[in-house]
Protein backbone atom coordinates (compact mmCIF):
# COMPACT_ATOMS: atom_id res chain seq x y z
CA UNK A 1 0.00 0.00 0.00
CA UNK A 2 2.90 2.36 0.86
CA UNK A 3 4.58 1.54 -2.29
CA UNK A 4 1.18 2.16 -3.79
CA UNK A 5 1.11 5.27 -2.48
CA UNK A 6 3.06 7.65 -4.19
CA UNK A 7 2.83 6.27 -7.97
CA UNK A 8 -1.18 6.51 -7.61
CA UNK A 9 -0.44 9.93 -6.20
CA UNK A 10 1.84 10.92 -8.79
CA UNK A 11 -0.66 9.80 -11.89
CA UNK A 12 -2.95 12.27 -10.43
CA UNK A 13 -0.67 14.96 -10.96
CA UNK A 14 0.14 13.48 -14.54
CA UNK A 15 -3.16 13.28 -15.84
CA UNK A 16 -3.75 17.07 -14.19
CA UNK A 17 -0.47 18.87 -14.82
CA UNK A 18 0.25 16.89 -18.44
CA UNK A 19 -0.61 19.71 -20.51
CA UNK A 20 1.34 22.17 -18.13
CA UNK A 21 4.07 19.58 -17.58
CA UNK A 22 4.44 19.60 -21.73
CA UNK A 23 4.66 23.56 -21.82
CA UNK A 24 7.22 23.43 -18.93
CA UNK A 25 9.21 20.80 -20.70
CA UNK A 26 9.08 23.02 -23.96
CA UNK A 27 10.38 25.91 -21.65
CA UNK A 28 13.01 24.06 -19.88
CA UNK A 29 15.15 23.33 -23.21
CA UNK A 30 14.12 27.03 -24.66
CA UNK A 31 15.92 28.36 -21.16
CA UNK A 32 18.55 25.93 -21.61
CA UNK A 33 18.76 27.25 -25.12
CA UNK A 34 18.87 23.57 -26.72
CA UNK A 35 17.30 23.37 -29.87
CA UNK A 36 15.45 19.43 -29.52
CA UNK A 37 17.43 18.85 -32.99
CA UNK A 38 19.72 15.71 -31.64
CA UNK A 39 18.03 12.56 -32.59
CA UNK A 40 19.00 9.25 -31.89
CA UNK A 41 21.34 6.81 -34.44
CA UNK A 42 19.06 4.25 -36.38
CA UNK A 43 21.02 1.46 -34.44
CA UNK A 44 21.13 3.40 -31.63
CA UNK A 45 22.48 1.40 -28.13
CA UNK A 46 21.87 1.41 -24.36
CA UNK A 47 24.55 2.88 -22.60
CA UNK A 48 26.51 0.15 -20.99
CA UNK A 49 28.01 1.97 -18.04
CA UNK A 50 30.88 0.55 -16.41
CA UNK A 51 32.44 3.39 -13.48
CA UNK A 52 31.19 6.08 -16.09
CA UNK A 53 34.44 7.48 -16.96
CA UNK A 54 33.99 10.45 -19.38
CA UNK A 55 36.21 11.52 -22.40
CA UNK A 56 36.18 14.78 -24.32
CA UNK A 57 38.56 14.64 -27.25
CA UNK A 58 39.45 17.93 -29.90
CA UNK A 59 35.79 19.17 -29.38
CA UNK A 60 34.84 21.60 -31.87
CA UNK A 61 31.54 23.43 -31.81
CA UNK A 62 29.53 26.78 -32.63
CA UNK A 63 26.30 27.78 -32.20
CA UNK A 64 24.06 27.73 -35.67
CA UNK A 65 26.59 30.17 -37.33
CA UNK A 66 28.46 32.02 -34.82
CA UNK A 67 31.96 31.98 -33.87
CA UNK A 68 33.67 28.75 -32.92
CA UNK A 69 32.83 28.40 -28.91
CA UNK A 70 34.98 25.65 -28.12
CA UNK A 71 38.00 25.23 -30.69
CA UNK A 72 39.63 21.83 -29.85
CA UNK A 73 38.94 20.61 -25.92
CA UNK A 74 40.39 17.39 -25.06
CA UNK A 75 39.55 16.16 -21.24
CA UNK A 76 39.23 13.05 -19.26
CA UNK A 77 37.35 12.34 -15.91
CA UNK A 78 38.50 8.84 -14.73
CA UNK A 79 35.49 6.83 -13.27
CA UNK A 80 34.40 7.96 -10.15
CA UNK A 81 36.57 11.40 -10.34
CA UNK A 82 35.77 15.41 -10.10
CA UNK A 83 36.71 17.62 -12.87
CA UNK A 84 36.29 21.07 -12.06
CA UNK A 85 35.89 23.29 -15.19
CA UNK A 86 36.77 27.35 -14.05
CA UNK A 87 36.83 30.32 -16.41
CA UNK A 88 35.22 34.01 -17.42
CA UNK A 89 32.08 34.04 -18.39
CA UNK A 90 31.07 33.40 -21.80
CA UNK A 91 34.08 31.05 -21.45
CA UNK A 92 32.33 27.55 -22.96
CA UNK A 93 31.83 26.10 -19.66
CA UNK A 94 28.37 25.71 -19.87
CA UNK A 95 28.49 24.67 -23.48
CA UNK A 96 30.44 22.06 -22.88
CA UNK A 97 28.08 20.19 -19.96
CA UNK A 98 25.04 20.78 -22.63
CA UNK A 99 27.41 18.72 -24.58
CA UNK A 100 27.99 15.95 -22.66
CA UNK A 101 23.86 15.89 -21.96
CA UNK A 102 23.56 15.87 -25.64
CA UNK A 103 21.17 19.12 -25.91
CA UNK A 104 23.34 19.85 -29.33
CA UNK A 105 26.00 17.10 -31.29
CA UNK A 106 29.92 18.69 -31.86
CA UNK A 107 30.64 19.90 -34.59
CA UNK A 108 33.85 17.31 -35.26
CA UNK A 109 35.61 15.37 -32.52
CA UNK A 110 33.79 13.37 -29.76
CA UNK A 111 32.77 12.50 -26.22
CA UNK A 112 32.25 9.20 -25.38
CA UNK A 113 31.40 7.72 -21.44
CA UNK A 114 33.18 3.75 -20.75
CA UNK A 115 34.31 3.73 -24.70
CA UNK A 116 31.01 4.49 -25.69
CA UNK A 117 30.33 7.64 -28.57
CA UNK A 118 27.35 9.47 -26.65
CA UNK A 119 26.18 9.72 -30.35
CA UNK A 120 25.97 5.93 -30.94
CA UNK A 121 23.32 5.53 -27.54
CA UNK A 122 20.06 6.57 -26.83
CA UNK A 123 19.03 9.77 -25.57
CA UNK A 124 17.14 8.26 -23.02
CA UNK A 125 19.93 5.72 -21.38
CA UNK A 126 22.82 8.81 -21.84
CA UNK A 127 20.20 11.19 -19.87
CA UNK A 128 19.19 8.74 -17.37
CA UNK A 129 22.87 8.13 -16.56
CA UNK A 130 23.39 12.15 -15.94
CA UNK A 131 22.03 14.19 -13.10
CA UNK A 132 22.53 17.92 -14.08
CA UNK A 133 22.02 20.67 -11.47
CA UNK A 134 21.96 23.79 -13.53
CA UNK A 135 22.48 27.23 -13.21
CA UNK A 136 19.36 28.46 -13.44
CA UNK A 137 16.66 26.20 -12.27
CA UNK A 138 12.96 26.42 -13.62
CA UNK A 139 10.52 24.58 -12.05
CA UNK A 140 7.60 22.38 -13.09
CA UNK A 141 4.17 24.36 -11.93
CA UNK A 142 3.36 21.03 -9.63
CA UNK A 143 4.10 20.36 -6.52
CA UNK A 144 7.26 20.04 -4.61
CA UNK A 145 7.34 16.59 -4.35
CA UNK A 146 6.62 16.08 -8.31
CA UNK A 147 9.45 18.86 -8.42
CA UNK A 148 11.85 16.62 -6.50
CA UNK A 149 10.70 13.26 -7.61
CA UNK A 150 10.80 13.93 -11.21
CA UNK A 151 13.21 11.77 -12.96
CA UNK A 152 12.86 9.16 -10.36
CA UNK A 153 9.43 7.53 -10.96
CA UNK A 154 10.02 5.02 -8.28
CA UNK A 155 10.78 7.21 -5.19
CA UNK A 156 8.90 6.57 -2.22
CA UNK A 157 7.48 9.83 0.32
CA UNK A 158 9.88 8.88 2.93
CA UNK A 159 13.02 8.89 -0.26
CA UNK A 160 11.65 12.06 -0.90
CA UNK A 161 11.74 13.59 2.33
CA UNK A 162 15.45 11.98 2.56
CA UNK A 163 16.76 14.04 -0.30
CA UNK A 164 15.00 17.31 1.05
CA UNK A 165 17.18 16.95 4.66
CA UNK A 166 20.49 16.36 2.41
CA UNK A 167 19.32 19.42 0.48
CA UNK A 168 18.85 21.67 3.74
CA UNK A 169 15.24 21.50 2.61
CA UNK A 170 13.05 19.23 5.09
CA UNK A 171 12.52 22.36 7.92
CA UNK A 172 11.31 24.44 5.24
CA UNK A 173 8.99 22.12 3.55
CA UNK A 174 7.60 21.11 6.92
CA UNK A 175 6.35 24.12 7.68
CA UNK A 176 4.24 24.42 4.85
CA UNK A 177 0.69 23.45 5.86
CA UNK A 178 0.39 21.53 2.45
CA UNK A 179 4.04 20.32 2.89
CA UNK A 180 4.86 17.85 -0.26
CA UNK A 181 1.71 19.28 -1.78
CA UNK A 182 2.45 22.49 -1.69
CA UNK A 183 1.95 23.73 -5.76
CA UNK A 184 5.38 25.72 -6.85
CA UNK A 185 6.97 27.65 -9.63
CA UNK A 186 4.93 30.32 -11.65
CA UNK A 187 1.44 29.25 -10.20
CA UNK A 188 2.31 28.55 -6.65
CA UNK A 189 4.51 28.94 -3.74
CA UNK A 190 7.38 31.71 -5.07
CA UNK A 191 10.68 30.26 -4.14
CA UNK A 192 13.99 32.33 -3.67
CA UNK A 193 16.63 30.77 -6.22
CA UNK A 194 18.49 29.58 -3.30
CA UNK A 195 15.65 27.30 -2.52
CA UNK A 196 15.17 26.43 -6.52
CA UNK A 197 18.73 25.33 -6.50
CA UNK A 198 18.09 23.07 -3.39
CA UNK A 199 15.13 21.46 -5.06
CA UNK A 200 17.17 20.56 -8.14
CA UNK A 201 20.33 19.40 -5.85
CA UNK A 202 17.41 17.06 -4.13
CA UNK A 203 16.24 16.12 -7.65
CA UNK A 204 19.74 15.20 -8.53
CA UNK A 205 20.57 12.81 -5.33
CA UNK A 206 17.13 11.14 -5.78
CA UNK A 207 18.02 10.38 -9.05
CA UNK A 208 21.12 9.01 -7.81
CA UNK A 209 22.93 9.00 -11.27
CA UNK A 210 26.20 7.49 -11.88
CA UNK A 211 27.23 10.81 -13.71
CA UNK A 212 26.91 15.08 -12.27
CA UNK A 213 26.99 18.15 -14.15
CA UNK A 214 27.21 20.96 -11.22
CA UNK A 215 27.08 24.06 -13.59
CA UNK A 216 28.08 26.54 -10.68
CA UNK A 217 25.30 24.34 -8.66
CA UNK A 218 25.52 26.80 -5.17
CA UNK A 219 26.17 30.17 -7.28
CA UNK A 220 22.66 31.32 -5.69
CA UNK A 221 23.12 30.06 -2.67
CA UNK A 222 24.53 32.48 0.89
CA UNK A 223 27.76 31.48 1.97
CA UNK A 224 26.42 29.60 4.90
CA UNK A 225 23.49 27.21 3.15
CA UNK A 226 26.36 26.71 0.72
CA UNK A 227 28.98 25.40 2.96
CA UNK A 228 26.38 23.07 4.08
CA UNK A 229 25.00 21.75 0.73
CA UNK A 230 28.44 22.18 -0.46
CA UNK A 231 29.40 19.24 1.96
CA UNK A 232 26.06 16.90 0.74
CA UNK A 233 26.75 17.23 -2.62
CA UNK A 234 30.46 16.55 -1.81
CA UNK A 235 29.23 13.71 -0.36
CA UNK A 236 27.57 12.37 -3.78
CA UNK A 237 30.16 13.72 -5.63
CA UNK A 238 33.11 11.45 -4.05
CA UNK A 239 31.90 8.13 -5.28
CA UNK A 240 30.46 9.66 -9.02
CA UNK A 241 31.78 11.15 -12.05
CA UNK A 242 31.75 14.65 -11.81
CA UNK A 243 32.00 17.86 -13.91
CA UNK A 244 31.65 20.80 -11.67
CA UNK A 245 32.06 24.12 -13.43
CA UNK A 246 32.55 26.86 -11.11
CA UNK A 247 32.64 30.48 -10.31
CA UNK A 248 33.88 30.32 -6.89
CA UNK A 249 36.85 28.72 -6.49
CA UNK A 250 37.00 28.06 -3.14
CA UNK A 251 34.22 25.35 -3.74
CA UNK A 252 36.33 23.37 -5.58
CA UNK A 253 40.07 23.17 -4.50
CA UNK A 254 39.52 19.55 -3.61
CA UNK A 255 38.78 18.66 -7.09
CA UNK A 256 40.95 15.86 -8.52
CA UNK A 257 41.42 17.86 -11.35
CA UNK A 258 41.15 21.85 -12.23
CA UNK A 259 40.82 22.88 -16.25
CA UNK A 260 40.44 26.38 -16.77
CA UNK A 261 39.44 27.56 -19.82
CA UNK A 262 39.57 30.67 -21.88
CA UNK A 263 37.98 31.40 -25.07
CA UNK A 264 36.37 27.91 -25.91
CA UNK A 265 40.75 26.21 -24.60
CA UNK A 266 41.77 24.26 -21.90
CA UNK A 267 44.87 26.95 -21.22
CA UNK A 268 46.15 24.87 -17.67
CA UNK A 269 45.05 21.68 -16.27
CA UNK A 270 46.15 20.51 -12.67
CA UNK A 271 45.53 19.88 -8.94
CA UNK A 272 44.59 23.58 -7.03
CA UNK A 273 48.40 22.95 -5.54
CA UNK A 274 49.94 22.37 -9.06
CA UNK A 275 47.66 25.46 -10.45
CA UNK A 276 48.68 28.05 -8.11
CA UNK A 277 52.47 26.74 -8.44
CA UNK A 278 52.64 27.15 -12.23
CA UNK A 279 51.46 31.17 -10.79
CA UNK A 280 49.40 31.40 -14.26
CA UNK A 281 45.78 32.06 -15.15
CA UNK A 282 44.36 30.07 -12.48
CA UNK A 283 46.44 31.68 -9.20
CA UNK A 284 45.71 35.16 -10.80
CA UNK A 285 41.68 34.34 -10.36
CA UNK A 286 42.64 32.58 -6.87
CA UNK A 287 44.50 35.84 -5.91
CA UNK A 288 41.48 38.22 -7.07
CA UNK A 289 39.37 36.30 -5.21
CA UNK A 290 40.77 35.89 -2.42
CA UNK A 291 41.04 39.88 -2.01
CA UNK A 292 37.62 39.82 -2.51
CA UNK A 293 36.85 37.80 -0.11
CA UNK A 294 38.92 39.88 2.33
CA UNK A 295 37.54 43.42 0.96
CA UNK A 296 34.30 41.51 1.68
CA UNK A 297 34.67 40.75 5.80
CA UNK A 298 36.29 44.04 5.79
CA UNK A 299 32.86 45.81 4.76
P1 LIG B 1 30.13 30.05 -19.75
O1 LIG B 1 29.25 28.98 -19.16
O2 LIG B 1 31.58 29.73 -19.68
O3 LIG B 1 29.86 31.40 -19.15
P2 LIG B 1 28.74 29.43 -22.22
O4 LIG B 1 29.21 28.06 -22.54
O5 LIG B 1 27.38 29.56 -21.69
O6 LIG B 1 29.80 30.19 -21.32
O7 LIG B 1 28.81 30.30 -23.55
C1 LIG B 1 29.95 30.35 -24.39
C2 LIG B 1 29.68 31.29 -25.54
O8 LIG B 1 28.62 30.79 -26.34
C3 LIG B 1 29.25 32.68 -25.10
O9 LIG B 1 29.82 33.61 -25.97
C4 LIG B 1 27.74 32.65 -25.26
O10 LIG B 1 27.23 33.92 -25.52
C5 LIG B 1 27.56 31.72 -26.44
N1 LIG B 1 26.28 30.99 -26.40
C6 LIG B 1 25.81 30.26 -25.37
N2 LIG B 1 24.62 29.71 -25.68
C7 LIG B 1 24.34 30.10 -26.94
C8 LIG B 1 23.24 29.87 -27.85
N3 LIG B 1 22.23 29.09 -27.53
N4 LIG B 1 23.30 30.45 -29.07
C9 LIG B 1 24.34 31.24 -29.42
N5 LIG B 1 25.40 31.49 -28.62
C10 LIG B 1 25.40 30.94 -27.40
MG1 LIG C 1 27.77 29.07 -17.69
Amino acid sequence: MIQLFVPLNFLGFVYREIREALTNIERLFTLLRAPLKVVDADNAETLQLQGASVRFHDIHFRYDQGREVLQGISLEIPAGRTLAIVGASGAGKSTLARLLFRFYDVDSGSISIDGQDIRSVTQDSLRRAIGVVPQDTVLFNASIGYNVAYGAPGASEEDIWRVLELAQLDTFVRSLPQKLDTPVGERGLKLSGGEKQRIAIARVLLKNPPILILDEATASLDTHAERRILDALNRVAERRTTLAIAHRLSTIIHADNIAVIDQGRVVEQGTHAQLLAQQGAYARLWADQQRERIEATDD
